[in-house]
C-alpha cells in the first residue's frame, strides 16, 4: 500500500513535471495536494512526507483527523476545499491552516468576526468561483468575483486573499477544460489589475484534469484518487 502510495506520487510529479516544461514553467511552482476526504489518518500520514497540502471537503471530518495527525503541524498545511457552512467556521479555523472554498461575503464576515474575538493573524483564503456555471456547484460566478474580493478587503481585513480555485466540469472535453483554466488565469488577471492584490495562487486540476490545468498556469493541483485510489463512500 505505502509503496503504492509513493510510486502513485512519483508518477503524477513526473506529468505536473512535464506539462509545466511543455508550457514553459519551472514545475516547482506547482504544489502538489493530497485530496484525503474518506481516507484514514494512517494512509495520509505515510502518504504527508511526498506531499506539499493536505486537502479535506468536511470540517468534521478534517477535525477528527487532525486531533489524531502524527506528522507535527509543520510538515504538511491542511487545506479546507469543500463548501464552509457558516456554522462551521470555528471549527474550520481551528482545523486548517487555509481555505480555498470563500463564495460568499456572509462567510467571510463570520470568519471576520472569530478571527477578531480570538485577536488572531490574517488568514489565508482562496475564493472559489464557479467557472462551469453548474448550478449543482458552489463558488461565486466569474463576474460576481471583483465584487466579493472588494467586499472582503473592505469587510474582512483578517483574512488574507491569496488566490482563486476552481473545480472544472466532470468531462474529458478538452477544449471545455483548458477554456475553463485559461478563465480562471484571466479572471485572476483582471483581480490583481482591479485590487492591486499579487494573487499569486491558483487552485485548479484534479485528478482527471491536472495535466491542463498545469499547462494554463495552475499553482496548486487537489489530487485525490490518482494517488489514494477510488474513495470508498459508506
Ligand atoms: C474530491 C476533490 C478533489 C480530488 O478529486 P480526484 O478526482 O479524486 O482527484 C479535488 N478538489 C475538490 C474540491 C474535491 O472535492
Amino acid at each position: 500500500m505505502v509503496t503504492d502510495i509513493r510510486k502513485n506520487i512519483a508518477a503524477v510529479r513526473e506529468k505536473i513535471a512535464a506539462a509545466a516544461a511543455s508550457a514553459g514553467r519551472d514545475p516547482s511552482e506547482v504544489r502538489l495536494m493530497g485530496v484525503t476526504k474518506y481516507h484514514p489518518v494512517e494512509m495520509m500520514a505515510e502518504a504527508a512526507p511526498y506531499l506539499d497540502l493536505i486537502g479535506e471537503n468536511k470540517v468534521q471530518e478534517a477535525a477528527e483527523k487532525r486531533g489524531l495527525w502524527p506528522c507535527g503541524a509543520a510538515s504538511c498545511p491542511w487545506h479546507l476545499i469543500g463548501h464552509l457552512q457558516r456554522n462551521k467556521v470555528r471549527r474550520a479555523l481551528e482545523s486548517f491552516d487555509l481555505v480555498e472554498s470563500i463564495d460568499a461575503p456572509q462567510t467571510a464576515a463570520a470568519m471576520e468576526r472569530l478571527l477578531r474575538e480570538k485577536g488572531a493573524r490574517r488568514f489565508p483564503v482562496f475564493i472559489e468561483v464557479n467557472m462551469s456555471r453548474e448550478a449543482a456547484k458552489h463558488g461565486v460566478a466569474p463576474e460576481e468575483a471583483e465584487r466579493l474580493l472588494d467586499n472582503i478587503m473592505k469587510e474582512a481585513p483578517s483574512l488574507s486573499v491569496e488566490g482563486l480555485m476552481t473545480v472544472a466540469a466532470d468531462s474529458d472535453d478538452e477544449r471545455l477544460l483548458r477554456e475553463t483554466f485559461a478563465g480562471l488565469r484571466e479572471l485572476r488577471e483582471r483581480l490583481r489589475r482591479a485590487s492591486g492584490l499579487p494573487l499569486p495562487e491558483l487552485s485548479m486540476g484534479m485528478s482527471g484534469d491536472f495535466v491542463t490545468a498545469v499547462e494554463e498556469g495552475s499553482t496548486i493541483v487537489r489530487v485525490g484518487s490518482a494517488i489514494f485510489g477510488p474513495r470508498i463512500y459508506n
